[in-house]
């Protein structure tokens, strides 16, 4: 039972000072979690302290490769609705590429 932190880790230090077992380490090229270590914060916070910290959704995982901040998780928008804007700037930007060449 423990979290780890993976490649789209940026390194920005924002976890390490909060978890309470100490389980965060600097190391290259990212941080990472003494497994021995981590609890998942079960018995000190309500709250994964790492996840709830981290600015990049989708950097920390839990022991079955779930993603715990998973993308949305910041900004509170549901990733249907990214998908729905993405798909209509992918659509703006194809078709002002087809004006052009036109
Ligand atoms: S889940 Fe909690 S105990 Fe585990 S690394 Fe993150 S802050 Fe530390
Ligand atoms: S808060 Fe996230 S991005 Fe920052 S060091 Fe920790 S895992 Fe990496």
């Amino acid at each position: 039972m423990a979290f780890e932190i993976i490649e789209s880790c940026v390194n920005c230090y924002a976890c390490e000072p909060l978890c309470p077992n100490d389980a965060i380490y600097q190391a290259k090229p990212h941080f990472m979690i003494d497994a021995d270590k981590c609890t998942e914060c079960i018995g000190d916070f309500m709250d994964a302290q790492c996840a709830s910290i981290c600015p990049i959704e989708g950097a920390i995982l839990d022991d079955l490769g779930t993603e715990v901040n998973p993308i949305g998780s910041l900004t509170g928008i549901p990733m249907e609705l990214l998908a729905q804007y993405q798909a209509a700037l992918d659509a703006t930007y194809q078709a002002a590429l087809n004006d052009k060449s036109a």
